[in-house]
C-alpha cells in the first residue's frame, strides 16, 4: 500500500519512492519463481495527474528456478518495469478497468504481480550461450571439454559398431561362458 496524501492532488506535483517490500508468494510462472520473502527494490515515481495517480518506475526482484537448457540451478536480479494509472474514486471508467484510489492509498501489489509475472523469462537460462546437456551422456556441455564427443559421433567408429552389429546377427556358433572355467 502507497499513501498519495504527502503527493497532493495538484496535477504534476511528483515525488520520489524508493521502498524494499517483501516478495509476496506465489510471484512465479510454470518455469521460475520470485524468491518469497526476498527483497524487492521499488524505485518508483509518483505523479499526480487530472485524474489520479501515474506511478511508474521500476521493481528489482530476485528469481530463483532452474536453466531451462542444463537444468542447472538459478539465481538471478531481474529488473522490472511498472506503470499504473491509479483513478480517484468516480473518475474511473467501468470500461477500462483502473484500480482505484481507495481512502488515498493505493495498492501496488496487482499491478506488480502483472508486471513481473509478464517480466519472467519463458526460458530461464544460466547465461544465455548456455549450451545444454549432451545428449548421450547428459554432462553439462558448459562443463565438459569442448571437443566432447561420443563414439558413436565419430563417423569411423560408426562403421565399426555396424560391422559388429552384423557379427551379432550371425548365428551365435562360439558361445562362450561367462566365465573362464580353466582358471579353476
Ligand atoms: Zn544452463
Ligand atoms: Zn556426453
Amino acid at each position: 500500500m502507497i499513501d498519495t496524501r504527502e503527493l497532493g492532488r495538484r496535477p504534476g506535483a511528483m515525488r520520489r519512492l524508493q521502498r524494499v517490500v517483501p516478495a509476496p508468494d506465489n510471484l512465479s510462472s510454470p518455469v521460475i519463481e520470485v524468491t518469497p520473502g526476498s527483497d524487492i527494490d521499488l524505485d518508483l515515481r509518483l505523479e499526480s495527474v487530472m485524474e489520479g495517480v501515474l506511478v511508474s518506475g521500476t521493481a528489482a526482484v530476485l528469481v530463483a528456478g532452474e536453466c531451462g537448457r542444463c537444468l542447472d540451478a538459478l539465481h538471478a536480479g531481474l529488473d522490472v518495469d511498472i506503470q499504473e494509472l491509479y483513478v480517484y474514486p468516480g473518475h474511473a471508467d467501468p470500461d477500462d478497468e483502473l484500480p482505484e484510489i481507495v481512502e488515498e492509498m493505493l495498492d501496488l501489489e496487482p499491478a506488480l504481480r502483472d508486471a513481473v509475472v509478464l517480466a519472467l523469462p519463458q526460458l530461464p537460462l544460466c547465461k544465455p550461450d548456455c549450451a545444454g546437456l549432451c545428449a548421450e551422456c547428459g554432462e553439462r556441455l558448459d562443463d565438459v571439454a569442448s571437443d566432447h564427443t561420443h563414439a558413436r559421433a565419430n563417423p569411423r567408429w560408426a562403421v565399426l559398431a555396424r560391422l559388429t552389429d552384423l557379427a551379432d546377427d550371425e548365428p551365435a556358433d562360439d558361445t562362450s561362458p561367462a566365465y573362464d572355467t580353466r582358471e579353476n
